[in-house]
């Protein structure tokens, strides 16, 4: 039989941490060891250190009934309380927020004020009749009343749901009405790209197919021109109009769910994954204070994902508040009104730490250089990035460009499902591999598996599962435990499956192959993705690649590529032959693309990932799967086109 998976990149590049880095960081070299001792105590401990318990736990995990784990379950908190009230004694006048508007203006948000709003909305909230438990839609872009809103859910026991910004009409009326949401909060519109998002028309059309919404809160950002439906739709501007800025938070029981999230729907139909209340908080501030080695005194924080991912849930609001972090948080697109946008804003508020996708990183190498390369980036400490594999080339270059060749790169895997980060390299401990995820966090296990759920020696791929329970998991899918019982724990009885390709190297590091269900087989031998697409990007003139297995009467499958070029170099019959040859060297014949399409752009999901499954589907000349999460349905239609007209 062959193996789980063909291990094929070599990466010998290594990173290790400075001697100044070491001294000061939050975590330190001993700290895997000490975790893996006792997980439990571990976690029990940051749980006792890191959250404000009204009623303390004494329980610590509750396995009796797997995999529906319970964490620290007779335990009471306010997960508000911890981001904001517990600070202002001390530190009420340090900013939370700095926003930045994309029309160009600014608000800061101290924890006082935020402290205020969210206690003014949730009594506005309260007026409007929820009660704990209910479920709350939030539609909005990335604007300060964004997490103003989820934290004054989170005071009321309320279970948020956040649908990104950029989705449609139908892909929030679905959301809305699987969780069953009372109330949807959005806003007239967001600033994308210069263009009003007609955020709240959206609404309106989602809520035709909702019986079950009673109202909609909207705030007004755009100022466009908006229709209010009588004794529906309310103005947040009115709704907190007069109310207190006290509020009391709710006593919460630590597995009280705390909000729903759709994942991004890369593989297909979205999941609504229900995360609860402490063992979360406790994994958010955790990996947030360790990965990222936060200084809550002296840092200035920018993690530039939307809110709408669970990447801005944890990383944006939840463990940044909680740790007391002074965050930068932007409306906008990152190429507006110029291609250096983010890099203005980093040396602008002297930004210290910052965190993005690969997806954006490539972009940024295929706008050019100089856009980077003109700014100063000199306050920058730690860089890191989550949502794909990064291919080595684009590691190297953010090392360079962004992290001027001495920040450590934070390379994080983890999933809307975890909650928190699960393997990373800790910035103070860990030599970085350029396209490795390096380790597990301290208390979390991992392992790599073959097909059978054996695990695969050092050196060889196979299956990614987490062998040990840890508190920021997942509950369960919202309303559907047994799809959650089928899609993660039913593969390897016993263990958590994330539907991820991994391999292991000798040092025990871990590299992420890309999704299980994109695994090309070829010739007999299983090949990733991650593996070929890095090869292309190696080459000077590749910006971005991806590929599928296609059906194929010789070798099974046939790795068909779609390769985007750098703005400089231009796609000819010559470049095809020297790119195919190009990964024959670099990885092996075995895993050389039989064909070679160029195209402008890949299908992405709006979080920016690719999505293999519909080259394949186009590939293969059958109808596209499920589409609703789809970013740019336009290049679709041409990579298809193209592909018709492409021979082998
Ligand atoms: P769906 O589950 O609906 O298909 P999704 O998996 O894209 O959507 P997310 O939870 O946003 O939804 O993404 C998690 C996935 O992103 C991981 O399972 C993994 O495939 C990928 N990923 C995230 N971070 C990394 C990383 N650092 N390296 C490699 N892959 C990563
Ligand atoms: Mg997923």
């Amino acid at each position: 039989m062959s193996q789980a998976l063909e291990n094929l990149l070599q990466e010998n590049r290594s990173f290790p941490p400075s001697d100044e880095f070491t001294a000061q960081a939050n975590a330190k070299p001993g700290v895997h060891d000490e975790a893996a001792e006792d997980y439990l105590a571990f976690w029990k401990k940051q749980a006792m250190d890191r959250v404000t318990w009204f009623k303390e736990p004494t329980m610590v995990l509750d396995d009796s009934n797997p995999p529906f784990y319970k964490w620290f379950q007779d335990g009471e908190l306010n997960v508000s309380y911890n981001c904001l009230d517990r600070h202002l004694e001390a530190h009420g006048d340090q900013v939370a927020y700095h926003w930045v508007g994309e029309p160009g203006d600014t608000r800061t948000l101290t924890y006082s004020d935020l402290a205020g709003e969210v206690n003014k909305f949730a009594n506005g909230l309260r007026s409007l009749g929820l009660n704990k438990g209910d479920r709350v839609a939030i539609y909005m872009g990335m604007i300060p009343e964004l997490p103003i809103a989820m934290l004054a859910c989170a005071r009321l026991g309320l279970v948020h749901s956040v649908v990104f910004g950029g989705f449609s009409s139908d892909a929030l009326s679905s959301r809305i009405l699987d969780s069953d949401c009372r109330i949807v909060i959005t806003q007239d519109g967001a600033w994308r790209g210069g263009n009003v998002v007609p955020l709240k028309d959206n609404t309106d059309e989602a809520l035709k197919s909702t019986p079950g919404v009673t109202h909609a809160v909207v705030v007004k950002r755009t100022d466009h021109g908006v229709a209010m439906q009588d004794g529906r739709d309310v103005w947040w501007h009115d709704l907190v109009d007069g109310q207190s800025d006290e509020c009391e938070p709710e006593v919460l029981n630590a597995e009280d769910p705390l909000y729903i999230l759709y994942t991004s729907g890369t593989t297909g139909k979205p999941k609504g994954i229900l995360h609860t209340q402490a063992g979360y908080l406790t994994g958010v501030s955790t990996t947030h204070s360790y990965v990222f080695d936060v200084k809550s005194d002296s840092d200035v924080y920018w993690c530039a994902a939307d809110i709408g991912w669970v990447t801005g849930h944890s990383y944006i609001v939840y463990g940044p508040l909680a740790n007391r972090t002074t965050g930068v948080m932007y409306e906008g697109a990152p190429n507006y009104p110029e291609f250096d946008r983010l890099w203005q804003i980093i040396d602008d508020y002297k930004v210290s730490i910052f965190y993005t996708a690969p997806t954006a990183i490539r972009a940024f190498m295929k706008w050019g250089d100089e856009h980077v390369d003109k700014h100063d980036l000199s306050t920058l400490r730690v860089i890191g990035t989550v949502g794909e594999p990064i291919n080595p080339e684009a590691w190297m270059w953010y090392h360079e460009h962004i992290g001027h060749g001495t920040c450590p790169i934070v390379d994080t895997w983890w999933q809307t499902e975890t909650g928190g980060i699960m393997l990373t390299p800790l910035p103070g401990v860990t030599a970085t591999k350029p396209g490795s995820a390096t380790t597990p966090f301290p208390g979390i296990s991992a392992d790599v598996v073959d097909e059978a759920g054996n695990s695969v020696p050092l050196g060889g791929g196979g299956f990614l599962v987490i062998t040990q329970p840890w508190p920021s998991m997942a509950r369960t899918i919202y309303g559907d435990d047994q799809r959650y019982l089928d899609v993660y724990w039913s593969r390897f009885p016993g263990k958590y499956f994330p539907g991820d390709g991994c391999k292991r190297d000798e040092d025990g590091y871990y590299w992420l192959l890309g999704r299980v269900d994109d695994i090309m087989l070829v010739s007999g031998h299983n090949i990733s993705t991650t593996e070929v697409e890095s090869a292309l990007v190696s080459h000077p003139s590749v910006a971005e690649a991806a590929v599928v297995g296609r059906k194929d009467e010789v070798s099974g499958q046939a790795i068909a590529a779609f390769v985007t070029l750098r703005s400089s170099a231009s796609g000819d019959e010559s470049l095809i032959n020297e790119l195919r040859d190009h990964v024959a060297e670099s990885i092996g014949p075995i895993a050389k693309p039989k064909s070679i399409v160029f195209t402008v752009d890949l299908p992405k999901t709006r979080s920016g990932k690719i999505m293999r499954r519909l080259l394949k589907d186009i590939s293969e000349n059958r109808q596209l799967g499920d589409v609703t999460t789809l970013a740019n349905a336009d290049i679709v239609a041409e990579i298809a086109e193209k592909s018709s007209t492409s021979s082998d």
